[in-house]
């Protein structure tokens, strides 16, 4: 349980595809030394510049620039159309309000 908690401290939820990704405290000042010529430069300036894992920089290359992660759909539990975001509280088609997902577990 304690395990959980920790790790779920250390990471935030993409807003584009709703998984848990490491959280990322971006500094301006590092802001034009990243090397966006492709995911892979990208990824290796993260290690320098930021000094992390291979795995929190392919993470954060894979949920931030390149938008390489699936976008999350949810449906309208009652009158099942597409919403606009899988973090939508309300159904634009009927009206219905419902509680928004947390994460990709709930
Ligand atoms: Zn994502
Ligand atoms: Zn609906």
């Amino acid at each position: 349980m304690v395990e959980i908690l920790v790790s779920f401290k250390d990471k935030v939820i993409c807003d584009h595809c709703g998984e848990l990704v490491f959280r990322r405290n971006l500094k301006v000042e590092n802001l034009d030394k990243y090397d966006l010529t492709s995911k892979k430069s990208y990824i290796e300036s993260i290690i320098k510049i930021d000094d992390v894992s291979y795995e929190v920089a392919e993470n954060w290359a894979s949920h931030g620039m390149f938008e390489l992660c699936k976008e999350r759909t949810r449906c309208c539990p009652d009158c099942g159309n597409q919403l606009k975001t899988w973090r939508a509280k309300l159904c634009l088609s009927c009206g219905a309000t419902f509680a928004p997902l947390l994460s990709s577990n709930s």
